[in-house]
């Protein structure tokens, strides 16, 4: 980090600032120009920041020339970052494909789709019980007795869950979950993401609709500096001018994520889509972009879906796109 000092900057209050500085156990690196005089600091900057600094009067500009997460940096953990769940790994050259419907219904509707997907070579299952509905009138979720029917799918099938949480008071009926969503609309819900990093338990951490990719990397450092280093992100799409789809999935995000963390990433194209004709595509380019694993909506009657039938795929379809799939994947020597 750069500290840039003001032209008429006094002595004396540089001096503070320097105190200041060392204070926090950083080395600092002086260079006092005609024009500039700017303060290099040397060590841990994590913990300062630039609007700190920026607030003191004797200071022109801050400005870092390192990232602000540091767990979740390549750069300090240059291996991929391998995370199994219930024996799926996921990254490092390991892809898993999580199915299932947007929403859990009934009893016969996710194990019914478990048993599809599970058959057509899916890892995990998915299935949200909480729903974060852009209206208050539409599905919510079956709540704690869909988390329930999606143990019990669980149980039929040996596949390990996915689900999403809302609110921080729910986490006791997450217990037999195996993987987290932390949905897009949460991606910054620093409170929820703090008592995650608690847990010993993956966290699948999705890309909020106008998140940056190092808000989300900081989103991740989050559940990662209370202790829970095992996160997944997932690109699921962003909002952007255009309107032809839900969102604009965001393939650049796959390899500069990959280049800037040692963590998976994997990709929702149903999400990203909004529309099911394109799930195939943008699944295959996710793989092709280098993605860790697709998260896939499927259901077994789309078209009566209470939330999301749009995207969701029948099983068949899904069998058919996973076909694709590991043919894609072949020549990247990647195993399911
Ligand atoms: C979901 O995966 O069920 C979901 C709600 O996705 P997102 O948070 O990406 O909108
Ligand atoms: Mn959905």
């Amino acid at each position: 980090m750069i500290v840039i000092l003001k032209q008429n900057a006094s002595k004396e209050k540089v001096e503070e600032l320097k105190k200041l500085l060392l204070q926090r156990g950083l080395k600092l690196h002086l260079s006092d120009g005609e024009e500039t005089s700017l303060i290099g600091l040397i060590g841990d900057t994590t913990q300062i920041h630039e609007d700190e600094l920026k607030a003191l009067e004797v200071v022109e500009d801050v400005r870092r020339v390192s990232e602000p997460y540091k767990k979740a940096n390549r750069k300090m953990h240059p291996g991929d970052t391998v995370i199994d769940v219930c024996g799926r790994k996921i990254g490092g050259g390991h892809f898993q494909v999580i199915a299932g419907p947007c929403s859990v219904e009934t009893r016969d509707q996710i194990t019914q789709v478990a048993k599809d997907v599970q058959k057509s070579g899916a890892g995990l299952l998915r299935g949200g019980a909480f729903k974060p509905r852009t209206s208050p009138y539409a599905f919510q979720g079956l709540g704690a007795e869909g988390l329930k029917l999606l143990l019990e799918a669980k149980k039929a099938t040996g596949m390990p869950i996915v689900t999403e949480i809302m609110r921080l008071e729910h986490l006791d009926l997450f217990e037999d979950v195996d993987v987290i969503q932390v949905g897009a609309r949460n991606m910054q819900n620093f409170e929820l993401l703090k008592e995650l990093g608690k847990l010993d338990k993956p966290i699948l951490l999705k890309r909020g609709m106008s998140g940056t990719l190092d808000e989300l990397l900081m989103s991740a450092e989050y559940v990662m500096a209370g202790g829970n280093e095992k996160v997944i992100l997932c690109e699921r799409g962003i909002r952007t001018f255009e309107k032809s789809y839900r969102n604009t999935l965001d393939i650049s995000a796959i390899p500069m994520l990959k280049k800037k963390t040692h963590l998976p990433v994997i990709v929702d194209p149903s999400h990203a889509a909004g529309i099911r004709f394109m799930v195939e595509p943008l699944a295959l380019a996710a793989l092709a972009a280098g993605a860790d694993g697709v998260m896939i909506e499927v259901h077994n009657d789309p078209e009566r879906a209470l939330c999301d039938g749009m995207q969701s795929l029948t099983p068949v379809m899904f069998d058919d796109v996973m076909n694709k799939i590991k043919r894609v994947l072949e020549p990247f020597g990647k195993t399911f």
